[in-house]
């Protein structure tokens, strides 16, 4: 794929390996935090919205439904408590993730998932709350713990494929006791694994498939498949499945990173979450250089629970180099 997005060529030459890597993990943690926002004030809304709302094609990080131009929700502010737990305890320390969530769900974030609310809420131990939930409730394949994987995606990436998807899988069950969205939160993971390479994500599916519990197997190779649509899917958005699969299908049916995102919300439902999970890939693909500087100037992620902070791009950008490994790189762009 170009590494040339429509606001031009990726920014800097450095000409090696590693800087090209760290503009992609910036590119990850930062695309998803702006389809986030990007998404956020069409939530819920009928497919077409987004490009009735900017037909030029020129989308912008307008705000509305009670969110301010450019900020972030509780997918973005979930995948910083899971990049920050990481980097603070060098490593997955599940009881730590928990417990960040916990505090973070306590403060009353704007928005938050359904199921994500009673798992955190419900006072249970961090190794039990989410497997008491799935018993009473039984459908629990919600995308929340997709959304929020960018983060530890970059941060597993050098680990390999399966240390990545194994990571993936008991991150997203401090939250979700149904194994589908465990096997759909690895998928992502891989994903982001090969784009970081600098390798095609799309190409991907299959190995990334191989890996997946042979009972989820069949469902997610369906909604992954080349020729699905987001008219195919079954269910709601807000669900694990067709939430990935128009990720997607976003990234394979667009040239750049702008048009995926805008492709993503367009399909309407679940927006936020599903231009979250199309950014982390796109960004990871194209690069921080294709995030367009007119998202990056307003994107902003509120910690509800963390004493009134808010990070800016560049707080993104620096997390995502301390998770991919290569903080001491000097990034060309200076975002303030
Ligand atoms: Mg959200």
């Amino acid at each position: 794929m170009s590494t040339t997005g429509p606001e031009g060529p990726v920014h800097g030459t450095h000409g090696t390996g590693n800087a090209a890597r760290s503009d992609r993990a910036a590119g990850a943690v930062t695309g998803s935090a702006a389809g986030d926002a990007l998404g956020a004030p069409f939530e819920f809304g009928a497919p077409g919205v987004f490009s009735a709302r900017f037909p030029d094609g020129v989308g912008t990080l307008c705000g509305g439904g009670g969110w301010d131009p450019g900020e972030a929700t509780d997918d973005t502010q979930m995948a910083v408590l899971v990049g920050e737990s990481l980097l603070d305890n060098d490593g997955l320390e599940l009881p730590d993730v928990f417990a960040r969530f916990r505090r973070w769900a306590a403060a009353e974030p704007k928005d938050i998932g359904l199921q994500t609310e009673d798992v955190l809420t419900s006072g249970d131990p961090w190794d039990l709350a989410a497997a008491l939930h799935f018993q009473i409730n039984a459908h629990a394949a919600g995308n929340g713990s997709l959304m929020r994987a960018t983060t530890s995606a970059v941060y597993f990436a050098r680990q390999g494929r399966t240390a990545t998807m194994d990571a993936a899988r008991r991150i997203a069950a401090l939250t979700h006791g149904d194994r589908a969205a465990w096997e759909g939160t690895a998928v992502f993971h891989e994903l982001v694994r090969v784009a970081l390479d600098g390798d095609d994500p799309l190409t991907a599916v299959p190995a990334a498939l191989a890996e997946v519990h042979p009972a989820h197997r069949a469902r997610w190779a369906a909604v992954l498949a080349p020729d699905w649509h987001p008219d195919d899917a079954t269910e709601f958005n807000g669900a694990v499945w067709p939430c990935l699969g128009t990720a997607l299908w976003a990234l394979r049916t667009t040239s750049g990173f702008e048009s995926a995102l805008a492709a993503a919300v367009d399909v309407g439902g679940d927006t936020d979450t599903v231009a979250a999970v199309t950014g982390g890939l796109a960004g990871a693909v194209y690069g921080l250089g294709a995030v367009p500087e007119r998202w990056t100037r307003d994107l902003h992620v509120p910690l509800p629970g963390y004493g009134g902070r808010v990070l800016r791009t560049a707080d993104l950008v620096s997390l995502a180099l301390r998770l991919d490994g290569s903080a001491g790189f000097d990034h060309p762009n200076n975002y303030t």
